[in-house]
């Protein structure tokens, strides 16, 4: 709900400012910018989101795609396709072989980031999650390999982050879906997910075992979108406050039909695309220097939008269900998407907007995470690895996959390279075309 107060425009400029310095908002600068939604401020808090989108991060876009692994669920949560009385669902669980060949054709099409998900499956304890990680960095061929697994997987112990961190996972992802306790526990029926604060505090029990990029997020459509956003920015100071460090990313699904879970049909608290919008873009300008994830949830047009307004991370050419990238039937889909674009076709048009699709992940492998990430970004150093890393991951892209368009995308990274007339990426990128791979800063 947004509430009509009286705009105190000095008060607007004096917040404008201090985000316009970088130097990010607290809640209550965040809230009196929801509650002061018209059209005249949402058009300035566009502009400025934009402005600083293109400051920190450049051009560059990173992609992504998920890879669930089971939907068989001990949860019964009222707005999942998963949950566990869900009788119309179709169950499955990849084995170590079909989730090979599911890693397979991912590499095959380019992707050098996965988030690995999983419903809560008591058969997929930390132990095989390990394993299914290992057997996805293990498997290279000729088109490449898997550089970076993310996790989006339930809360684990301390000791059971441990294991993940020794399997080399990039960043664990855990959305609070609500910050709304009350609410939490009318949405989570029974399973272990109905404790809000064993989940609450997942993300501090992963830094505890020095897993220190953290994904957080909100699942939008479950309660008041500016109380939501307030239980945000409350769990980022108290990671802060405890760890120094604050999320590497945030994602912003919003609740989306899903087959079999009734709450999905009708959400709570729907929120329009334009609200959504303004939401993306004081975000950006309120957490600087976090990556924000942008799924297939959404389509391809709003995700053009949120791009502009502050999205730098995005999934292409998903698929929801286990086992979906071979099988392409969707009854065992967690909710539905609508960006169906090939990596491909969202690669091209990123190109054709100015965007430099970005496959890197270099910064995990070189020790920028966490803290050091953090300090990196906050004076804008990280932005001369983002631009170069981006660059020399997307003339890996075309060297290895841009056949049937090379000439029309060789051009664009002649392009791309005049403007930064840089000759070290020069001499890297003539590597690449002669067959090497994985060259990163
Ligand atoms: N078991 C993991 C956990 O506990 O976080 C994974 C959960 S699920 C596979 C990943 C995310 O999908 C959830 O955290 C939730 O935010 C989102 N989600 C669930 N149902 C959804 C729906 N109907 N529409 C959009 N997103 C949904």
């Amino acid at each position: 709900m947004v509430y009509t107060i009286m705009i105190d425009r000095t008060k607007i400029d004096e917040i404008l400012s201090r985000a316009e310095k970088l130097e990010g908002l607290c809640k209550e600068d965040v809230t009196y910018l929801l509650n002061s939604y018209s059209n005249k401020l949402k058009e300035r808090i566009f502009y400025l989101a934009k402005e600083i989108k293109e400051r920190i991060y450049g051009k560059r876009i990173v992609l992504f795609a998920p890879l669930y692994v089971s939907n068989y669920c001990q949860n019964e949560c009222l707005y999942c396709g998963f949950h566990k009385n869900n009788k119309s669902l179709k169950r499955s669980r990849l084995t170590i072989e079909s989730l090979k060949k599911e890693v397979e054709i991912l590499i095959n099409e380019g992707v050098k980031r996965i988030l690995l998900v999983s419903s809560e499956d008591p058969s997929i304890n930390v132990d095989k999650l390990c394993e299914f990680i290992e057997s996805i960095y293990s498997l290279k061929n000729l088109k490449g390999s898997i550089r970076r697994v993310n996790i989006n997987v339930a809360p684990l112990s301390v000791e059971e982050f441990r294991k993940l961190k020794l399997a080399n996972i990039g960043t664990y992802q855990v959305f609070q879906e609500t910050y709304n306790q009350s609410k939490y526990k009318i949405y989570h029926l029974s399973g272990p997910k109905s404790d809000f604060r064993y989940r609450y505090e997942a993300p501090f029990r992963a830094l505890e075992a020095g897993i220190d990029d953290i994904g957080l997020g909100v699942l939008f459509g479950l309660d008041d979108p500016v109380m939501e956003i307030r239980g945000l920015l409350t769990h980022i100071d108290e990671m802060k406050k405890i760890y120094g460090v604050g999320p590497h990313t945030i994602s912003i699904p919003r609740l989306k039909y899903a087959k079999g879970a009734d709450l999905s049909y009708n959400p709570p608290y729907p929120i329009d695309d334009e609200f959504f919008c303004y939401i993306v873009a004081i975000l950006r300008i309120a957490v600087p220097y976090t990556g924000i994830i942008l799924s297939t949830r959404e389509d391809r047009y709003l995700r053009d939008k949120l791009i502009e307004l502050g999205v730098s991370q995005i999934s292409a050419g998903s698929s929801t269900t286990p086992g979906g990238y071979l099988n392409k039937a969707n009854e065992g889909e967690q909710f539905s998407t609508s960006d169906h674009r090939s990596l491909k076709e969202i690669v091209l048009n990123l190109v054709e907007r100015g965007y430099i699709p970005s496959f890197c992940t270099a910064c995990y492998r070189k020790g920028r995470t966490g803290e050091v990430f953090m300090e990196l970004a906050s004076d804008g150093r990280i932005r001369s690895f983002c631009d170069k890393n981006a660059i020399l991951s997307f003339a890996e892209y075309m060297a290895n996959f841009g056949e049937d368009r090379k000439g029309e995308l060789k051009i664009k990274l002649e392009e791309i390279l005049v403007n930064f007339s840089n000759d070290f990426l020069k001499e890297k990128i003539d590597k690449i075309f002669s067959g090497e791979k994985d060259i990163y800063i």
